[in-house]
């Protein structure tokens, strides 16, 4: 195995949000930091199609295999990629999204960024259910506050107990469609408020304010949203502490006599090498299933389970957000005067979890999304026009349709907290290993009673909005053989857990600090230590916590410890 000459501070795997942040974040603090990502170099700043019209394609933006949210998506990758397989386990339905570019999934993330609050950082000692971190939400706000600045977030204050404010920029005010679902919530009694995106609305740190071209998911040309390279990568490269190898596909950790961390060995993906990295610390940040995988492949006589494995519970309490859609033809939006409502690339406002669950069949809760609006056509515009009034038929009529029926669609998605169980968790496929014979994941999937009873909540809500609105649902109800409508584990790509974390070793993977139980210089910095799934989507918190978990490796490294 070649070894590269040098020998680094750090080695960090992976360049989505969690390395993405350590990088900058120890560069920052003068750590030399190697960085090992198994897809090639992307920046959205000098790479993005972000204004290229769809009429301008042979495709007109038509999904592709890497880019199956279609082909102007600013993210390489997918359920399935070439000569990289996973396993589902039989009667388990699981599917696993994966990046493979500088920057990961933070090139097309829908940059909604929300908090976790006080009592997700305790649900076992408020519910029974699941367990408490070993950290609360007064030792990550100060790294909130710190994303906040740095990356940017729009928002408005509102003082609601369990969504803390940050430090917001002014959000956009919202869209027609949007004014119309504020007002059906206001009737309902159903918190309605701006949205919380990682996007600039006003400049920062060299980086341009959004113009609201609405085109975020292709990436940014002038780094108004936050994606890994331009933000964190680029500042990280420019202390010249940061040595980045890209198409560097991490295989394990290697450990010496001590079984303390020696680096990494992974294969040149341009000559098909096998290589190794020497580094003093490793930071793993692959996303959270792979960083299970990569542990579990790092097997070694004082590491026999797999490294950081004593507990046995590296692949474990492995949860997804759960999630559903409705949406509805209304009518008040037709026929309306044609105007550019573009806004940025994503909803303007949202809905935090508003009820009491004492009151109701399930345990914690949702968030609500809303889309609608008119959106640039591409390739699949309106589809389905036959399930609108009159709709469909030929030429003239079939156009004018079209016209009359374009921003009158208003739709929901629900997005909520699921408790992690026993029959959900990731493991070696015994037999089935990838195309540079590394074995690969092997998916369990359940959802249990609390989730589907929740996701029935979120279509009754959705349905009284759209009948609120003088809608038109264009789905009926699905009924419990259909489990209420509720995504396949894995597909709203918020997949959290593997290495949880902990204050007992025997139970959890890292601890507070996200520093291995069983190793004292391994480090997980992705989605992996999460102990819950809130309602939240995880990215604001994967960043908070690799910024804590890299000033720990600072301080650590000043004392000595490591
Ligand atoms: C369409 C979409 C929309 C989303 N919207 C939101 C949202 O609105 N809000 C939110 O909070 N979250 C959202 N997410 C989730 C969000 O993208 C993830 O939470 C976040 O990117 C996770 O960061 P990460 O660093 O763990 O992993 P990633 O960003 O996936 O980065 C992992 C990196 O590791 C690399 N890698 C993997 N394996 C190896 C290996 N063996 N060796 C070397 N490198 C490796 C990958 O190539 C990748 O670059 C969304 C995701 C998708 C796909
Ligand atoms: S909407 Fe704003 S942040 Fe998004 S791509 Fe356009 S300019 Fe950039």
């Amino acid at each position: 195995m070649a070894q590269l000459h040098d020998s680094w501070d750090v080695c960090i795997v992976g360049s989505g949000a969690g390395g993405g942040m350590a990088a900058h974040a120890l560069t920052a603090a003068g750590v030399r930091v190697v960085m090992l990502e198994a897809g090639p170099e992307w920046y959205a700043s000098k790479n993005t199609t972000m204004m290229v019209p769809a009429y301008a394609s042979e495709r007109r933006g038509r999904a592709t295999k890497t880019r199956p949210f279609g082909e102007f998506d600013a993210c390489d990758g997918g359920w399935s990629i070439e000569g990289e397989p996973y396993t589902t386990a039989p009667g388990s339905s699981f599917s696993w999204w994966r990046a493979r570019m500088l920057g990961g999934r933070t090139n097309h993330w829908g940059r909604i960024s929300l908090r976790l609050g006080p009592d997700d950082f305790r649900r076992r000692s408020l519910d029974g259910m699941g367990d408490d971190w070993p950290i609360s939400y007064d030792d990550v706000a100060p790294y909130y506050d710190r994303v906040d600045r740095f990356v940017g977030i729009f928002g408005s204050r509102e003082g609601l107990p369990n969504d803390p404010d940050g430090v917001f920029q002014p959000a956009p005010r919202p869209r027609c469609y949007e004014l119309l679902v504020k007002q059906a919530s206001d009737n309902l009694g159903i918190t309605c408020i701006p949205a919380r995106l990682s996007i600039i609305t006003q400049a920062i740190n060299g980086r341009e304010a959004c113009h609201y071209c609405g085109q975020c998911n292709r990436g940014c040309s002038v780094k108004a949203n936050f994606s890994s390279p331009d933000v964190l990568l680029a500042p990280a490269l420019g202390t010249g502490r940061l040595t980045l190898l890209t198409n560097a596909m991490a295989r394990e950790v290697t450990v010496g006599a001590d079984g303390l961390a020696t680096g990494v060995s992974y294969i040149d993906k341009a000559t098909g090498e096998d290589r190794h990295v020497a580094a003093s610390v490793v930071v793993l940040a692959a996303s959270a299933c792979e960083t299970a995988r990569i542990l579990l492949n790092s097997r070694s006589t004082q590491h026999p389970n797999g490294l950081a494995n004593s507990s046995g519970t590296v692949g474990r309490y492995l949860t997804d957000t759960t999630g559903t859609d409705v949406a509805g033809f209304i009518p008040a939006m037709m026929d309306h005067v044609p105007h550019n409502e573009e806004g940025v690339g994503g909803g303007h406002v949202y809905m935090p979890w508003w009820l009491d669950n004492s009151k109701l069949d399930f345990p914690r809760g949702y968030h609500v999304e809303v889309w609608g609006g008119l959106n640039p056509p591409s390739y699949g515009f309106m589809g389905g026009i036959h399930r609108y009034p009159s709709g469909g038929g030929y030429g003239e009529a079939l156009k004018n349709d079209y016209r009359r029926y374009y921003g009158a669609t208003i739709g929901f998605s629900g997005r909520g907290e699921m408790i992690p169980n026993a029959d959900s968790f990731c493991e070696l496929d015994p037999e089935v290993k990838d195309q540079w014979g590394i074995p690969v994941l092997r998916f369990h999937w359940k959802w249990s009673d609390h989730e589907l009873r929740q996701v029935r909540h979120m279509q009754q809500t959705f349905r009284s909005l759209i009948a609120e609105m003088g809608g038109e649902v264009f789905s009926p109800m699905p009924g419990e053989d259909r489990g209420y409508g509720i995504s396949a584990g894995g597909q709203i790509i918020h997949e959290l857990g593997c290495t949880r974390m902990g204050s007992n070793a025997s139970t959890s993977v890292v601890n507070g600090n996200n520093q291995a139980h069983d190793c004292r210089n391994l480090f997980i910095a992705d989605g992996g230590p999460f102990v819950t799934q809130p309602d939240k989507n995880p990215t604001w918190t994967i960043l908070a916590l690799a910024w804590r978990a890299s000033d720990f490796i600072v301080e650590q490294r000043r004392q000595g410890a490591i």
